[in-house]
This record gives structure tokens, sequence and C-alpha cells, in this order.
């Protein structure tokens, strides 16, 4: 059986853009339909910015490992690829 939806919008894709508008728009009253045919959040929640921001930031927690000794840090265990 065939139904119809009614809705103010409908947003096509659920990345940073779509998702902003979506919520922005119900917090303003409006209802809205948001399709997403892969995975929420798009490429900045699942490949771009948090992932890089993690690699990022696991970069730098590994440098400062590997320069503790300079201020008189003797850290053992762990490679982490150095
Ligand atoms: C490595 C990397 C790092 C980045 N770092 C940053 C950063 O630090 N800061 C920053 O501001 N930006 C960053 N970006 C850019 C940011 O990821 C993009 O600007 C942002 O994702 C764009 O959002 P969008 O909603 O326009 O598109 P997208 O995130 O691409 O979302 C589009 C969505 O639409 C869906 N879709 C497409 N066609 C259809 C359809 N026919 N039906 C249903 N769904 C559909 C897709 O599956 C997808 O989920 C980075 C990008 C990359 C690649």
């Amino acid at each position: 059986m065939k139904q119809s939806l009614q809705a103010d919008f409908c947003v096509i894709g659920a990345g940073s853009g779509g998702l902003s508008f979506a919520a922005g728009a119900v917090q303003m009253g409006a209802s809205v339909i948001l399709l997403e045919r892969s995975k929420m959040g798009g490429d900045c929640l699942n490949y771009g910015c948090i992932p890089s921001k993690a690699l990022l930031a696991a970069a730098k927690v590994g440098n400062e490992i590997k320069e503790s000794s300079h201020f008189g840090w003797t850290i053992s265990g762990g490679s982490g690829g150095f």
C-alpha cells in the first residue's frame, strides 16, 4: 500500500549541510523529511573533518612522547610506529 508523507521541506543528504538545514528548520517549527542513502553525517563525520582531527591528535601525542626526553621524561612501552 502506497503512503504519502507531507512536510515543509525534503532534504536529500544528511551531511553537514543537510543536517544543519534540517535541524534549523525543525527548530523553527517546520516539518522536514531527511533522506540519506549512505551514512548519517556525510563526509565530515565519517571520512573528513572528524577522522582527520583524530589522526592529527594521535600524531601530536605521538610526537610529544617522542620528544619527551628533552623535558626529562623516560617513557617506555608502545611503539606507535616510532
Ligand atoms: C579529509 C577531509 C578533511 C576535511 N576537514 C574539514 C575540516 O576540518 N573542516 C571543515 O569545515 N571541512 C572539512 N572538510 C570538508 C567537509 O567534509 C565538507 O565540506 C562537508 O562534508 C560538506 O558537507 P555536505 O553536507 O555539503 O556534503 P557531504 O558531507 O558530502 O554530504 C552529502 C550527503 O548526501 C548523501 N547523498 C548524496 N546523494 C544522495 C541521494 N541521491 N540520496 C540520498 N542521499 C544522498 C551522501 O551519502 C552524503 O551523506 C574535510 C573534507 C575532507 C575530505
